[in-house]
């Protein structure tokens, strides 16, 4: 089998601004990409469907650069192209970046096609270790109007009305400091009660001694897991921190290459991987770092988009948590994935089982937002 093209679309729609400790996320945005085979098989990957949304002219011109690179080339080569394309074009395009976050949606839309050529789930591809997986709730972010009432009536809804076993929040605004993200905390701690887990996210915002005071803090309220509390490459203090409580340290939602994840675990940073396949860049350097996170007894958690982090996550054994971005967060991202992934009634989700990744995009509803 051989590429034909590879294309690049982008969309975006409105959506009330919301912001974590160090970032704004306006309009909701999603950059798609779409590989065709000579034999009539073809496969689609995406940036986007999470908060984060990046600007959208920044990606097509990384798929137009690659096009030529990919024509010809076999799809089924899926860790092939994601080395020539990624880690041996270093000296060209630079080691990680928008780069690599395209060569992930063209890994992925790959991993599509071996998973429709050969008739088979990318879950099962993978290792399809799980048939079904743990979800916690993301969200929690701050917003216009956002007080102590409105974030306990959304981590209420999302325990009482999505069945979530497991919620996270935002903290990390200096506008909140430690002392206002605290009753924050509290508040979600009251309205949730004391059996369901509680994650945070400081998007690494803060430094080690607000990070120290912070997780001293957070022990008090048997949070979970403290995320991106520093800046990804302070691997020496992520270890400090990791050693200062027990409160579990996660971080890798930014982490755009294996040696990356081997360097914070050569620290002893982090008890938990939130890699994402968006970002590392696709399912084959995922499952790398997967599979030496298990040799070192960490799990993984991944972040971003559930449509496209389920087959990985619950391929693997030590798959812990698969995010799940709410409505909350996107009101639009509810019908933009066909089938529509959504908790089972003990938080959990189930892997559908469908050649390739198993999900697709909505095209009836994203091509209203098109933007080219
Ligand atoms: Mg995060």
């Amino acid at each position: 089998m051989q590429i034909t093209d590879v294309r690049s679309e982008v969309f975006e729609w409105e959506r009330a601004g919301i912001w974590n400790g160090g970032h704004f996320y306006g309009p909701g945005r999603l950059h798609k990409v779409t590989v065709e085979t000579d034999e009539g098989i073809v496969g689609y990957g995406w940036n986007g469907g999470t908060a984060a949304e990046r600007p959208l002219t920044v990606f097509p011109p990384f798929v137009s650069y690659f096009r030529e690179l990919l024509i010809g080339r076999d799809p089924m080569d899926t860790s092939g192209i994601s080395e020539d394309l990624g880690e041996k074009h270093i000296k060209i395009l630079g080691p990680a970046g928008v780069n690599t976050q395209v060569l992930a949606a063209i890994n992925i839309a790959c991993w599509d096609i071996k998973g429709k050529a050969l008739e088979t789930s990318v879950h099962k591809l993978l290792g399809g270790a799980q048939q079904r997986v743990r979800t916690y709730i993301a969200g929690g972010y701050y917003a216009e109007g956002k007080g102590l009432q409105e974030l306990q009536d959304e981590v209420r809804f999302n325990v009482e009305e999505m069945h979530a076993g497991a919620v996270k929040i935002k903290i990390g605004d200096p506008n909140e400091g430690v002392i206002g993200d605290m009753r924050r905390v509290e508040a979600v701690r009251d309205a949730i009660g004391d059996d369901v887990v509680l994650m945070v996210d400081a998007n690494c915002a803060l430094d080690l001694q607000t990070s120290l005071t912070f997780v001293q803090e957070l022990e008090k309220y048997g949070v979970y897991w403290f995320e991106e509390p520093l800046p990804i490459h302070r691997y020496r203090d992520h270890g400090t921190l990791k050693r200062a409580s027990n409160v579990k340290i996660a971080t890798g939602e930014n982490g755009y290459h294996f040696a990356h994840f081997e360097t914070l675990l050569d620290h002893d940073g982090a008890d938990i991987l939130n890699v994402d396949v968006t970002i590392c860049p696709g399912y084959d350097v995922a499952k790398n770092i997967a599979d030496f996170a298990l040799g070192r007894d960490i799990s993984i958690a991944p972040h971003g988009c559930q449509e496209l982090q389920l087959p990985f996550t619950a391929a693997i054994p030590h798959g812990e948590f698969l995010e799940y971005y709410p409505v909350a967060v996107d009101p639009l991202r509810a019908e933009m994935f066909l089938p529509r992934l959504v908790p089972d009634s003990d938080g959990y989700v189930t892997v559908p089982d469908r050649s390739g990744i198993g999900f697709e995009l909505n095209m009836d509803l994203l091509d209203r937002y098109r933007v080219k």
